[in-house]
């Protein structure tokens, strides 16, 4: 694909999901700025990935539960390209247990990494997509925001609120222009399902109505669709690309 003149900053892009949405915007013409925290090495080696497609491609260290690092990371972004067109806030961790064995530094932690994050960047965002009058905000929320799950009151918090963000700044941004929309993974082949134990996976899938679980182009597609004009009539939706999981 020709380079499209438009600009993606991905948070946590050096792995999984992230990794994935990077490249296929990388494909699809986006200049990218990949955001990792603490693996340089294999941020790097996404950079050089995306920049074999054609296009420019700056690589940020950047912990987004800090608004100094995010401004920072903002600065360093026009600094570069001038302006920012696309946000996907994709950073995020889990810390599960049942919630009597919970403590509140889990739970805090969990938000600030998945929710205030969020809060953090597109803070940050919106005001260079403001002056041009345009800009696509996609939000990586999960299934378990719709549904919740026993052992993840943190994490389905954090996630269930990333739904409410997403449909209050929509409504906030529209007449700007700014769309905002979020999608819901169901359990996508990652690190992060990697640490479910196998009898666990195999009695997942079978509650999938497609049997499987998702791979991360199964959310870079839907990402990319979201990030680009073709979507420009939806606003404040939350995707599920799940297997049907959310039937
Ligand atoms: P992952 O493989 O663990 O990758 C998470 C990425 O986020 C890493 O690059 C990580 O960087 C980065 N990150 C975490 N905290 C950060 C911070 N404070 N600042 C900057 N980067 C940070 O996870 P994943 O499975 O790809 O998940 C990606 C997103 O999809 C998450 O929001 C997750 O909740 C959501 N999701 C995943 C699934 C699934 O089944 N995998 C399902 C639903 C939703 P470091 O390695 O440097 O910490």
């Amino acid at each position: 694909m020709p380079r499209l003149d438009k600009v993606a900053l991905v948070t946590g892009s050096s792995k999984g999901i992230g990794r994935a949405i990077a490249i296929k915007l990388a494909k699809d013409g986006f200049d990218l700025v990949i955001n990792y925290r603490s693996n340089g090495d294999v941020a790097r080696e996404v950079g050089l990935l995306c920049e074999s497609f054609g296009v420019k491609v700056l690589v940020v260290k950047a912990d987004v539960t800090r608004p100094d690092e995010v401004e920072a990371m903002m600065s360093q972004v026009i600094e570069e390209f001038g302006k920012l067109d696309v946000l996907v806030n994709n950073a995020g961790i889990t810390k599960d247990s049942l919630v009597l064995r919970m403590s509140l530094e889990d739970f805090t932690q969990v938000v600030d990494a998945n929710l205030n994050s969020a809060f953090n960047c597109s803070k940050e965002a919106v005001k260079y997509m403001m002056k041009k009058r345009s800009g696509s905000i996609v939000n990586i929320t999960s299934i378990v925001g719709l549904r919740g799950n026993a052992g993840q009151v943190n994490y389905s918090a954090s996630k269930a609120g990333l739904i409410g963000m997403t449909k209050s700044l929509a409504k906030e941004f529209a007449s700007r222009s700014i769309r905002v929309n979020a999608v819901a993974p169901g359990f996508i082949e990652t690190d992060m399902t990697g640490k479910l134990k196998d009898d666990v996976i195999e009695e997942l899938k079978k509650s999938i109505p497609l049997k499987r679980l998702g791979n991360v182009e199964d959310i870079a597609n839907m990402v990319s669709f979201l990030a680009k004009d073709d979507s420009s009539y939806i606003t404040g939706q939350v995707i599920s690309v799940d297997g049907g999981m959310n039937i």
